[in-house]
């Protein structure tokens, strides 16, 4: 491989963030491959047959030797595991290690969803995640990722950080990845190489702190406010740990790191006291680029409750009476009780402990997807979604089906089947006992029911 052409002026400001001797290690980083990760989703039951080592601050990420085709891989499709780079699982740390209080989540800016479905894993039925994304076709790719990682506790929705104004002092954690100068991905990523220069590297600071300047306000009392780049220069990073702390009354935080990580703690000065961020080298870590910081927001700050909505009045989303929900639990054989809402004749369920944060978000935001659709009732039957499907709620009364790996992207692929034995009217497939989708065997034809829009072309 040629060596890699960074921009002149990114050179001059790493050596000054480094020193010479190390600029060249650093440099010599750049132009390494970087590894392949997986982060396992433990809502479902998967051992890998690759080689895998373990990340060293994370339980569920693991570092592969090579880089299998995901795509044709069907345990990828029913998502048993995200392909994610080692250092952005730090959070998985930074959680566990600090006890960070599970409940109200907001990921604002959270396409295609890599650190949203490690917060869904976090909280499991403990909380829920709001995972937001601005761009339109983002939300739908976080949209299918957050079905693929099926716990049921995200809900997504498609909203500038202005739309979120009415819900000061909700969250109880805010984390805000924000889109940087990417820095950090130079390697990995050869037109954030192209778009950088130090005017974008201004004009990603003054987008951040736009952003900031709304996320901030967001937390409740008490709550933690997350805020990460891929990128190394100070504007974009101890520069907003300045103006955070400018802008909002906050607390440090600092977190226990294992010198063997190689990790780097930077320490902000501020009249408030002394605050910290974490930067991640590709020469220093087995990682991508990464910066992050983790801030209180005081007790004493302002907090929002939900509150009690009286009557549920949305435009289109209707909330199903006491008595239905209960016979759907029971008649689906679900643990803890479940709040329902019908939109478009499907139904929708969320567990019943953030119904009112749910109704709160549903009234001021645009919704993409929340808990999991069931599927649509149509007198005795459930014509089960695909949603259902790849969610870890259980499917009772439905038959399954295991399918070996041919059979399995048959049906990825949405190709002709025959399968003998296969038990007449709807079934679950599954591979290595993950669920893939249904088919609807009548006898004398199947009827795959995988979306068409997922289907895999390759
Ligand atoms: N957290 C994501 C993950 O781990 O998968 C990656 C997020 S990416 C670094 C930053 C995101 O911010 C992008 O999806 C981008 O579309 C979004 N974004 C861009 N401009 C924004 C803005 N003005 N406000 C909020 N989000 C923005």
């Amino acid at each position: 491989m040629s060596d890699i052409q960074l921009p002149i002026a990114f050179e001059s400001q790493m050596i000054s963030i480094l020193g010479k001797e190390e600029f060249d290690k650093f440099k010599a980083a750049v132009n390494q491959s970087p590894r392949t990760s997986i982060r396992l989703n433990p809502g479902k039951r998967f051992t890998p047959s690759w080689p895998i080592s373990p990340i060293p601050w994370t339980e569920n990420g693991f570092f592969l030797e090579e880089r299998p085709s995901f795509t044709l891989d069907p345990a990828f499709q029913a998502g048993a595991y995200y392909v994610q780079e080692a250092s952005s699982m730090f959070i998985e740390h930074v959680l566990k290690s600090l006890q960070i209080p599970k409940g109200i989540y907001l990921d604002l800016a959270a396409a295609p969803g890599g650190k949203s479905t490690l917060l869904s894993t976090y909280l499991g039925d403990e909380g829920i995640v709001i995972a937001n994304e601005v761009i339109q076709s983002r939300a739908q790719i976080l949209k299918e990722n957050a079905i693929k990682w099926g716990l049921g506790n995200i809900i997504v929705t498609n909203n500038d950080p202005d739309h979120f104004e009415p819900l000061e002092g909700f969250f109880d954690l805010v984390l805000v990845d924000a889109p940087c100068s990417g820095e950090g991905m130079f390697r990995k990523d050869p037109q954030a190489r192209e778009e950088w220069s130090p005017d974008h590297v201004l004009l990603c600071s003054s987008r951040q702190k736009r952003i900031m300047d709304k996320a901030g306000a967001l937390v409740k009392g008490g709550g933690y406010l997350i805020y990460s780049t891929c990128t190394f220069n100070e504007q974009e990073n101890e520069e907003m740990i300045q103006f955070l702390t400018e802008e909002f009354a906050f607390e440090p935080v600092q977190i226990p790191l294992d010198p063997s990580w190689n990790i780097i703690e930077s320490k902000v000065e501020t009249p408030d006291g002394t605050f910290f961020g974490y930067r991640f080298f590709p020469h220093k870590v087995e990682g991508e680029g990464f910066f992050i910081t983790i801030l209180k927001r005081p007790d004493s700050a302002s907090t929002q409750e939900p509150g009690k909505i009286k009557d549920f009045k949305h435009p289109v989303l209707k909330s199903i009476n006491e008595r239905e929900e209960i016979a759907f639990d029971s008649e689906l054989g679900f643990e803890g009780k479940g709040k329902y809402y019908s939109l478009n004749d499907s139904i929708f369920r969320i567990d019943q402990q953030f119904f009112r944060h749910f109704e709160r978000i549903a009234l001021h935001l645009s919704l993409r997807y929340f808990g999991v659709e069931l599927g649509k009732k149509q007198k005795n039957d459930w014509i089960p979604s695909h949603e259902w499907a790849l969610s870890t709620l259980p499917k009772n009364g439905f038959a399954s089906f295991e399918v070996d790996l041919a059979q399995a992207l048959d049906f990825l692929r949405k190709n002709d089947q025959e399968i003998p034995d296969l038990p007449i009217g709807w079934v679950l497939m599954t591979y290595q006992n993950l669920p893939l989708g249904w088919v609807k065997n009548l006898g004398n034809r199947l009827n795959n029911y995988y979306p068409k829009e997922w289907r895999i072309r390759m």
